[in-house]
């Protein structure tokens, strides 16, 4: 806990003594600092890629200038890492967007089965490209609920595509919907958008603090895979937007589900 102190002397016939205020701004501080380390934890995210490119740039200029097969390397190298920069500001912008529109509630009632197909549909071929499957076990009865659909289409998007990248081997995906009668932080019937996966699973020491911004478990790996280390902080920032939470289960060795809790209207 942090207090601001101000001290003032009082003197007056009927009472002398000193007034000790105590203000309590730990709140305050808390964000303050949060706004810091965003700040520096995006300086730190755009600059390496950014050092990688200028250190191509002056080897193109100089020692690699007449060497083919090494511009053609350095070349795609760079495109690399520019579009690692190119995904880092796309993501930043979703964020901003999704926390500007935090309190207004999307007007529009979207077939979740249609959303959850059309990026099941933009996936495949990342899954095969992976070895992995994604297979899709639909509600019995249609789901309309309120929703923006891009955003719940990123939603579905980061959450199968994390459960696509992280398996070693090929992940096999399953998607399913379960309805529940009264979610007991929600307040109220909802339902669940599990998507599972038989990836390397996830110890439980991180899973508390995966929607935090930058948090990765294994940075190289997050990178090495095109992350972005934001893909579940704008999980969980659509889903608060849509009266809604994200439930992470996982066992280490077996796999994860990651649960898209939804209140139904
Ligand atoms: P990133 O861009 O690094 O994927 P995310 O916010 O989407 O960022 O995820 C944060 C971290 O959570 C990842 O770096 C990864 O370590 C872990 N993670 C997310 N989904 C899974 C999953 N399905 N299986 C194992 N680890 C996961």
């Amino acid at each position: 806990v942090r207090y601001d102190v101000t001290l003032t002397h009082i003197q007056n016939p009927a009472f002398q003594g000193v007034l000790l205020c105590f203000t309590d701004v730990t709140h305050l501080r808390t964000a303050d600092q949060m706004r810091r380390d965003f700040v520096a934890n995006v300086s730190h995210e755009l600059r390496s890629p950014l050092t990688a490119i200028l250190g191509f740039i002056e080897t193109l200029q100089g020692p690699a200038r007449d060497d083919s097969a090494a511009r053609d390397r350095f070349l795609s190298t760079m495109a690399a890492e520019a579009e690692r920069m190119n995904r880092l500001v796309g993501d930043l912008l979703s964020l901003s967007r999704v926390e500007e529109e935090a309190r207004r509630r999307p007007a529009s009632q979207e077939d979740m089965d249609k959303l959850i197909r059309s990026v099941i549909g933009n996936l495949q071929t990342l899954a095969d490209e992976n070895g992995g499957t994604i297979a899709y076990e639909p509600a019995k009865s249609p789901i309309m609920l309120r929703a923006d659909p891009d955003q719940m289409r990123q939603v579905f998007s980061n959450l199968i595509e994390n459960a696509l990248k992280y398996g070693e081997n090929g992940t096999d995906v399953h998607i399913s919907v379960r309805n529940i009668p009264r979610d007991s932080s929600l307040k109220g019937p909802a339902v669940a958008f599990d998507i599972s996966d038989n990836g390397p699973g996830i110890d439980p020491i991180h899973i508390p603090r995966l929607t935090e911004r930058f948090y990765r478990i294994d940075s190289h790996r997050s990178r090495e895979k095109g992350g972005t280390g934001l893909g579940l902080a704008i999980v969980k920032h659509i889903l608060n937007r849509h009266r809604g939470r994200l439930v992470i289960k996982s066992t280490q060795g077996q796999g994860s589900i990651f649960s898209a809790v939804l209140l139904r209207d």
